[in-house]
C-alpha cells in the first residue's frame, strides 16, 4: 500500500514518516504543498494523509484540485486545526476523514487502516459504456448512438452481463446461469433466441457490431472484432 504523506513541519513529517513505514506502509514525504500536489496528481497512492496548514497550496487546494481531476484517492487531513467549520470544509472538499493534531499515532494508524479497507471495495458506478452503447444501470435503460433502446427485463440483464464481462466468451451454460438462473441441461435454444432479439435492438441499425458469435463457444461483447 502506497501513501503519500504532505507535511511541512519537519518533525511531525519524520515522525510519519517513520511510524508508517514501519507499519508496513511505502511512504513518500513531500515537505511542501507543492510537491505534494504534484505526486498526488502524477503518481497513484491507496492514501493520502494531508496537512492542512501548509505555506504554499494547502491541504484543501491539494483535495480540491485531485476531486476536480477526477481522482478518488481517499485523504485523511491532519491538522491543528479543530474548529467545526475547517472539520466541515474538509470533508465537504472530499476528505474521507479528518484528525487532530495532536493526535496519537495508533489512532492516526486505525484510521488509516479503515480507510483502506473502505476504499478496497470496489465502486459501483452508475452508468457502464462501451463505444457508444450506453447502460444506465438504475433505471434499466440503454442507449446507443444517443438512442433509447427498449429492452425487456432479461435483454437488460443479458446485456449488462455481456458488457461487464467485455472481451470474455461467455458460454450459453454461463448466460443460462446468470440470467435465467438455470441449468445448462434447460432449453439452450432461450439464449439464442434472447441473443437475436438482443442484436436486432443493439446492433442490427448500427454499422459497428459488439455482440459476437464464437462458434462452438458462446458469445462475447466485443469492440472491433472479426468474429462474427
Ligand atoms: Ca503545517
Amino acid at each position: 500500500m502506497r501513501l503519500l504523506v504532505v507535511e511541512d513541519e519537519i518533525k511531525t513529517g519524520d515522525y510519519l514518516h517513520q511510524g508508517l513505514s514501519e507499519a508496513g506502509f511505502m511512504v513518500t514525504l513531500a515537505r511542501t504543498g507543492l510537491d505534494g500536489h504534484h505526486l498526488a496528481m502524477t503518481e497513484t497512492f491507496d492514501l493520502l494523509v494531508l496537512d492542512v496548514m501548509l505555506p504554499d497550496v494547502d491541504g484543501w487546494r491539494i483535495v480540491q484540485s485531485i476531486r476536480e481531476a477526477g481522482r478518488q484517492t481517499p485523504v485523511l487531513f491532519l491538522t491543528a486545526r479543530d474548529s467545526i467549520d475547517d472539520r466541515v470544509k474538509g470533508l465537504e472538499l472530499g476528505a474521507d476523514d479528518y484528525l487532530v493534531k495532536p493526535f496519537a499515532f495508533a489512532e492516526l494508524l486505525a484510521r488509516v487502516r479503515t480507510l483502506l479497507r473502505r476504499s478496497s471495495v470496489p465502486v459501483m458506478t452508475d452508468q457502464m459504456r462501451v463505444a457508444d452503447l450506453i447502460l444506465d444501470l438504475p433505471r434499466h435503460r440503454a442507449m446507443r448512438a444517443g438512442r433509447k433502446i427498449n429492452l425487456s427485463h432479461k435483454e437488460f440483464c443479458l446485456l449488462e452481463l455481456l458488457v461487464r464481462r467485455q472481451g470474455e466468451v461467455l458460454p450459453r451454460s454461463l448466460i443460462a446461469s446468470q440470467v435465467w438462473d438455470m441449468n445448462f441441461d434447460s432449453d439452450t435454444n432461450v439464449i439464442d433466441v434472447a441473443i437475436r432479439r438482443l442484436r436486432a435492438k443493439i446492433d442490427d441499425d448500427f454499422e459497428t457490431k459488439l455482440i459476437h458469435t464464437v462458434r462452438g463457444m458462446g458469445y462475447k461483447l466485443e469492440l472491433d472484432d472479426e468474429h462474427d
